[in-house]
This record gives C-alpha cells, sequence and structure tokens, in this order.
C-alpha cells in the first residue's frame, strides 16, 4: 500500500453508481479532496470510478460506501485479489454466477448468482440407496435446485457413522441419474477428490476444512464448483482467504456458504455475513439454516431471513424420518416443511422485488429506498 503511493500510483479506488449525476459526484469527490487524497474521475461506462492515490487511513472508517452514490471503496493490493469485489486493478468485476456444472463453460444450466435463489437440500448424510433415492425425489419435487448429501462426514467423534464413503458415492452416481438435479456433496481429503468429482456436480468444503490449505489448493485445480463454507471461528478475511486459495489456483467457480459461528450456548447463524460479504466480495453467498442453528424449529425463519437479507440461496437438511437419520437428524426438516420453507423464501424474495430494485440491492443505499423503509425500519 504504502509502496503504491510512494510510486504515486493510486491506492484504492471509489466505485461511483452509474449515471450518478455530476453534482452529486463531485459532492463525494469535495469529501475526499477534504482528507488530503488526489482524486480522479474515471468514467468507466457501467462503473465510473474515482481513483485515490494518498493515504488515509481513516478512509474506511468513514464508511464511504454508506455516501449517497458510491457504491464501493476496493482497496488496491487487496490481499485477495480474485475473491475482492474488483478482479484486478484495471478490471471491475460484477457479481459472479456459478454455474453448478463442471461440465459447462457459459453461464447456462443450474447456476447460483445474482437475482436467483438457490435450494439445495437433502439429508445430512448419504443413506442406504432407497432412502436417499426417496430423498432426493422428495427434494426434487418440492422444487430443490440441487441435491445434498454427504458421502464423506467430518464427525466430531471417530466414534460416530463417518459416512458411506466409496458406497456412498456409488449411491449418488445411481441418484444424480434417476433425478437430474446438481449433486453437491463434500470431500474431505484430497485423497479422494477424483472419486468424489466424478460423481458430484458441486464440491463442498467443510467447514472444519476450510483452513486445509492442501484440500483447497487442489480444488483449485479442478473445474467444479466448490461451495465453500465458513470455518465456524473464521473471520471474514480468512474465510475470503480460503476462497483466494481454490480462485488463485485456477478455478473460478467459488460459492461462500455462511453456516454460523460456534459459541458455548451452539451455533449461532452470521446473517450479516451477506452483506459484508457483498460488500467485499464478488462471489454468490448461501446460507446454511440447518448447521447455523443445530435445530429444527430455527431453520425456516432463518431461511426465510437468508431470502430477506439477500443471500444467493440456502442450504437445508431434509429428512422424512429425522429420528432415523444416521447424522444431524434434530436440525433436519420434513419435505412438507422444505415445500413451505420454498415457498416462504419466494415470497419474501417477491414481496422484496415488488420494488423493482430486487433483493441483491444493497442495504447500505441512503437513497432510493422504497416508500415508507426508512433507516430505522430496516
Ligand atoms: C454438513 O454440511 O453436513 C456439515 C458437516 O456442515 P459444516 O461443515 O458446516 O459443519
Ligand atoms: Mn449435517
Amino acid at each position: 500500500m504504502l509502496d503504491r503511493m510512494n510510486a504515486g500510483l493510486p491506492t484504492s479506488i471509489l466505485v461511483l453508481e452509474a449515471n450518478l449525476a455530476p453534482t452529486k459526484r463531485n459532492r463525494v469527490r469535495t469529501r475526499l479532496e477534504e482528507l488530503g487524497l488526489d482524486v480522479r474521475f474515471v468514467d468507466g461506462g457501467a462503473h465510473p470510478y474515482f481513483e485515490l492515490t494518498g493515504e488515509d487511513p481513516a478512509l474506511r472508517t468513514l464508511a464511504p460506501e454508506s455516501w449517497p452514490g458510491v457504491v464501493q471503496l476496493v482497496t488496491l493490493g487487496s490481499p485477495h485479489p480474485h475473491a475482492s469485489r474488483a478482479a484486478g486493478e484495471d478490471e471491475l468485476s460484477t457479481p459472479t454466477w456459478v454455474t453448478l456444472d463442471p461440465v459447462v463453460e457459459s453461464d447456462a444450466g443450474v447456476s447460483i448468482g445474482p437475482g436467483s435463489f438457490a435450494y439445495l437440500a437433502g439429508p445430512c448424510a448419504v443413506e442406504d440407496a432407497e432412502v436417499t433415492l426417496r430423498l432426493a425425489r422428495a427434494v426434487a419435487e418440492a422444487g430443490a435446485t440441487g441435491f445434498r448429501a454427504g458421502a464423506f462426514k467430518p464427525r466430531t467423534s471417530p466414534y460416530a457413522f463417518q459416512g458411506l464413503e466409496r458406497e456412498g458415492l456409488a449411491i449418488l452416481r445411481e441418484v444424480r441419474a434417476e433425478i437430474g438435479l446438481p449433486v453437491v456433496t463434500e470431500v474431505l481429503d484430497v485423497r479422494d477428490i477424483e472419486a468424489v468429482a466424478e460423481v458430484a456436480d458441486v464440491l463442498q468444503v467443510g467447514s472444519r476444512s476450510m483452513q486445509n490449505y492442501a484440500l483447497l489448493k487442489e480444488l483449485g485445480r479442478t473445474r467444479h464448483p466448490v461451495l465453500l463454507k465458513r470455518g465456524f471461528a473464521a473471520s471474514y478475511e480468512e474465510f475470503l482467504l480460503a476462497a483466494e486459495y481454490i480462485l488463485s489456483a485456477g478455478n473460478e467457480r467459488v460459492v461462500l456458504c455462511e453456516r454460523g459461528v460456534r459459541t458455548t450456548s451452539g451455533s449461532v447463524l452470521d446473517l450479516g455475513a451477506v452483506p459484508e460479504l457483498r460488500r467485499r466480495s464478488h462471489l454468490p453467498v448461501v446460507i446454511d439454516p440447518s448447521h447455523g442453528s443445530g435445530q429444527r424449529h430455527r431453520v425456516l425463519p432463518l431461511a426465510r431471513a437468508a431470502a430477506a437479507v439477500g443471500a444467493d440461496g440456502v442450504l437445508v437438511e431434509v429428512h422424512d424420518r429425522p429420528e432415523r437419520a444416521l447424522s444431524d437428524g434434530q436440525q433436519a426438516i420434513d419435505p412438507a416443511a422444505f415445500t413451505q420453507l420454498i415457498r416462504e423464501c419466494n415470497a419474501v424474495r417477491a414481496a422484496l422485488e415488488g420494488d423493482g430494485d430486487g433483493v441483491g440491492r444493497r442495504p447500505d443505499a441512503e437513497e432510493d429506498q422504497p416508500a415508507g423503509v426508512g433507516k430505522d425500519d430496516r
């Protein structure tokens, strides 16, 4: 950062709203100049911005993203340039779509990204073929976007059910062939990547593996989309740096998943992660209200909140006989509740889209609030 300044290079850029009126733009410029920064306007068409040169550590604490007309402050020389909102120093990225299909290069097919809402659902673990197929059919019928179940389970106790492992992968292959939904499943060990990638469309990295850097590097060499869960004690920065391992190794398809942080009284879902990660990154963000709460009765309300807070989807554990589930039965909702969850999340999204602005709108935008929504109501 200081090197850039000494070299006379811009140290950050402040992205402005497209078509921002010159008077509003000048108001922003004046505030920046008052901080002693050198300001240069770049008319980037859909992405106009100010290039800022100079050192002003106070700028970020002033939260310029909340100023009228400002979209985002991007500090150049980010520690995670691929995961950051700006793809590079010269190029501003738009939010990324991630296709849930390793063989489709385009955005065709099932994707997660702006303006859509994914429902990834299934039992915690792959169970026998009959149960797994039955549950896959049930979530597909309810309207799931993808089927999710783990063949390799990271368990606290070495004596607990570890997943059906390779046998589970064979069951997932059957399910995928019959149901046709993209399959999301966890990979725990570098040595299993190839086998898991053969049957999965999306490779999940669990919370406990978020800092398994050898695994992340290797996943960066695959073309499979990766659903990266936040470590339950990881900071946002550590989370984005984990994503950076995958992205910087050449795999551009990473979906972030917020799954709650651990406290002495159980899991607490950090819904604020969505606007925060939106501000910092172009990657899609989904919410896991199941592991984020650990209790069935909290799943539906938290899923509604995920839709309201602007997430790109939810990951939900579903079981029709939770008392017999091989893992996480206490947080599984049944297929009827899952159908209701989809209906209610869609209703929340439709209500938010009613103002024509979409759920992806920045929660910190001061202007253009829909009538009757004041700052205190948000
Ligand atoms: C899971 O998704 O089944 C799981 C074990 O979640 P987490 O890694 O978030 O604990
Ligand atoms: Mn689980």
